[in-house]
């Protein structure tokens, strides 16, 4: 489960469109609450949005510089912030993960969400954390969400 404070929303998907053609990417920043049940609630109260190194072929890939992702999780430490997932654009493809984002997600029990951009416009935003125990179980679930 996963709540975005409305500005951490409106600025994901505004994001995507100031980027598209090209996907954006970025950090979701915020809390854990453990909710009984085995269930967490993240909570994203910001989000730091990160240059796409992928220069070969940045329409329908992204990555985020290593360097970056220490800096915001450092900075994030400072204000009491948790790194809780990681958002990206697909421009003109449907707001599904795609096996190449499955491969490339390492933080289990973080949200990935995606936003399809259509023809520059922000459309849908959907949520997927990342379940499993090791690279080979791994795999997305899908994630509700709600924008707080
Ligand atoms: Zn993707």
């Amino acid at each position: 489960m996963l709540n975005l404070s409305q500005s951490a929303y409106l600025s994901l998907r505004q994001h995507g469109e100031e980027t598209y053609p090209h996907e954006c990417c970025g950090v979701l920043l915020g809390r854990f609450d453990d909710i009984g049940s085995q269930s967490v609630l993240k909570t994203v109260s910001r989000i730091a949005r990160c240059g796409n190194t992928r220069k070969d072929s940045p329409h329908n890939r992204y990555s985020i510089d290593p360097r970056d992702l220490i800096r915001i999780q450092r900075e994030g430490r400072e204000r009491g912030e948790e790194i809780v997932g990681f958002y990206h654009s697909h421009p003109d493809h449907p707001a599904q993960w795609s096996s190449t984002d499955l491969a490339e997600a390492h933080w289990f029990g973080c949200s990935y969400v995606i936003t399809s951009v259509e023809k520059g416009k922000a459309v849908l935003t959907n949520s997927f954390e990342l379940t499993g125990s090791d690279e080979a179980d791994k795999k997305f679930v899908d994630e509700k969400s709600e924008v707080v």
